[in-house]
């Protein structure tokens, strides 16, 4: 055998690898089948032009333990390779590179599990490396070549028939996991599932049963144990794939979901390249747990989940495949976020994502409506998060009404102007985010001839902030936050029949009721046929509140503001009430119960009482 040494300045490469990359150690079995999967496909590239010796096309990749020798082999039936590439290929040119890659990150921790620390990333859990192999061309000799983890290796002739390289780990006291079938298969199946090269590791036994009834014959076969798919619908074209295979597909990524809403197939290879499907799935209450499941293959290795930096926050909502040779895999985060390639991706996806979806909406709007109820969620937040989304999403965004209609956001604009434009020349937009609670607000805004909009999602508080910030002289305002002349005030003022006198006697029977903090009372010449007692939530007061319990601020000692507003017009409170001179003070708490009631504000002990009354008076 032949001795060398690697390189001068590799010397204290060994050590930094397994100390700093101690916590991504896996990350060598991906490296090596990476590398055994070139191998593979650039002996079926180079068959297309030229002659080559034995089978190019069942091409395997095997992976196998030895126990009791403490070794992983990892075998590939590639172009293999002759002493001269050896020499270069392992001793100079991977390990200048990964000195150089260490010098300029080993700080760096994060970054760990997205380069490729290549071939090298074997000493992680190896003391020992032999690699055997023998090149495709013609009258090429196998070689061997061992390096025990010093920058000293040798080199020398080897016994091999069949093309290809075998990399044998001799696993080390402390990698010990990595010998265990169990702990491999698990990597196999996170790193590998999709590689275009077949991976085998060991056999698994298959029960085939023959024949009929008393007949029937059960026998047991050992088969290879094929890891991979090596033809993943992402990979196909859309006209070979049925919808059928797209939802079987999403199974295989996630076993035990709900199928899918629809999908988009993504297929690009200029100004770069690039592959995949997104599906959109059933969205359920909990966001955060459906979030960054895309998966990231670059030629189908698998690479990361973590693709906030390649997809738009609102796009991890989504689930499925990138794929790209083209994102750069070998550098830090914060180089990602500013690489042009990654920025034209991330455009690129949005827009994707943002066709399709008008796409479905000019196709089949009824189908579209129906769908809207688990794609709104993501709609919205993309058009909070993206200037983009939003001009491109507002033509097939859709507003629901508390009657379950939908419009979009131009449609809903031209149904409500005529009536709900205020004397200010604003369009007053009504919302209730519980039309439960708000019947009977809702009720009045309907009789006034006005509609109101469903906005019971967390995330439609803010989606309304953004329409009136997009949206020129649009006001959203809720359904209880005002008497409804008020709200959408159109200058007609009504007065009360009530003298000032009377007035003044009713403010101050209601004033001596209503004793609640944040609660006032205020005067209201309504029709008689409104309610006696409203109460009613400033939108501002509100809306404040809303976003300091959004931002975890405790408003827990701090009451609800409330205005409780009495119809000076109402028959209850301009005859009985100030007739009542006894019973005023009971007939105004009952009238402000009702009220609270009405809003679903009565509870507790106070409603217990509230009953009580009530029952005595029907009694009496
Ligand atoms: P990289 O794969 O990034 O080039 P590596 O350190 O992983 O760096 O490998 C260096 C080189 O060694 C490869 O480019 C390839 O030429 C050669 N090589 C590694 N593994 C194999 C293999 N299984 N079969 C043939 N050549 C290999």
């Amino acid at each position: 055998m032949q001795k060398g040494s690697i390189s001068v300045q590799a010397e204290n490469i060994f050590p930094i690898i397994k100390k700093f990359l101690y916590s991504d150690q896996e990350i060598f079995l991906r490296e090596l089948i990476a590398n055994a999967v070139d191998a593979s496909t650039k002996l079926k590239t180079l068959a297309l032009h030229e002659e080559i010796e034995g089978d190019v096309e069942n091409l395997r990749i095997s992976i196998t333990i030895d126990e009791e020798a403490n070794t992983l082999t990892i075998s590939d039936q590639g172009i293999g390779m002759t002493e001269e590439e050896v020499k270069k290929y392992l001793n100079q040119v991977a390990f200048s590179s990964a000195q150089e890659f260490l010098d300029k990150y080993k700080d760096e921790s994060s970054i760990i599990g997205h380069f490729g620390l290549g071939f090298y990333s074997a000493f992680m859990v190896a003391d020992k490396v032999d690699v055997i192999t023998k090149s495709y061309k013609k009258k090429s000799k196998p070689v061997m070549w061992t390096c025990d983890g010093d920058p000293e290796y040798a080199i020398g002739k080897a016994k091999k028939d069949t093309r290809g390289t075998d990399i044998i780990l001799h696993i080390s006291e402390d990698s010990k996991e990595f010998l265990e079938k169990g702990r491999i298969e698990g990597l196999l199946k996170k790193y590998c599932k999709f590689l275009p090269i077949e991976i085998q590791f060991g056999t698994k036994t298959e029960t085939k049963s023959e024949g009929e009834g008393e007949d029937k014959k059960e026998t047991s076969i050992e088969v290879p144990n094929i890891i991979n798919n090596p033809k993943p619908a992402w990979k196909k074209m859309p006209s070979e794939l049925t919808d059928d295979d797209y939802r079987s597909f999403y199974n295989e990524l996630y076993p035990y979901s709900q199928p899918p809403l629809f999908w988009i197939h993504l297929n690009i290879d200029y100004p770069f390249n690039l592959t995949g499907i997104l599906y959109f799935p059933k969205l359920g209450n909990n966001l955060e747990v459906q979030k960054n499941k895309i998966q990231l293959y670059s030629n189908q290795v698998y690479v990361t989940d973590e693709v906030k930096d390649i997809v738009p926050e609102f796009l991890t909502l989504l689930h499925g495949v990138i794929d790209s040779p083209d994102i750069p895999l070998n550098v830090s985060r914060s180089y990602l976020q500013s690489d042009a390639n990654v920025k034209k991706i991330t455009s690129y996806i949005t827009k994707k994502v943002a066709d399709k979806l008008e796409e479905l909406f000019k196709a089949d709007r009824g189908n579209f409506t129906e769908k809207w109820e688990n794609m709104g969620v993501f709609v919205k937040y993309g058009m909070l998060s993206d200037d983009k989304f939003y001009d491109r999403a507002q033509k097939f965004a859709l507003l629901e009404n508390v009657d379950g209609e939908f419009a979009t956001i131009e449609e809903y604009r031209e149904k409500t102007q005529v009536l709900q434009t205020d004397k200010n020349d604003r369009l007053v937009m009504l919302y209730s985010n519980n039309p439960v609670e708000h019947n009977g607000f809702i009720e009045v805004a309907k009789n006034a001839g006005y509609d109101v909009l469903k906005t019971d999602l967390m995330i439609d508080n803010h989606f309304i902030q953004r329409l009136e910030q997009k949206l020129d002289k649009v006001q959203f305002t809720r359904v209880d936050s005002d008497t409804i002349d008020k709200i959408i005030d159109k200058d007609e003022e009504r007065t009360s029949v009530l003298t000032e006198k009377q007035l003044d006697k009713v403010k101050e029977i209601f004033t001596e009721q209503v004793t609640q903090m944040g609660a006032s009372v205020e005067l209201k010449a309504l029709s008689p046929e409104d309610q006696p007692v409203l109460i009613t939530k400033p939108e501002f007061m509100r809306r404040m509140r809303e976003m300091s319990a959004m931002q975890g601020m405790d408003m827990g000692n701090m009451p609800d503001n409330y205005n409780v507003v009495v119809n000076t017009n109402h028959p209850l409170v301009t005859d009985k009430l100030l007739k009542a001179k006894k019973t005023r003070g009971d007939l105004a708490k009952h009238l402000y119960n009702l009220a609270l009631l009405n809003q679903g504000m009565l509870k507790g002990a106070d409603l217990t009482s509230f009953v009580k009354k009530s029952l005595e008076i029907l009694q009496k």
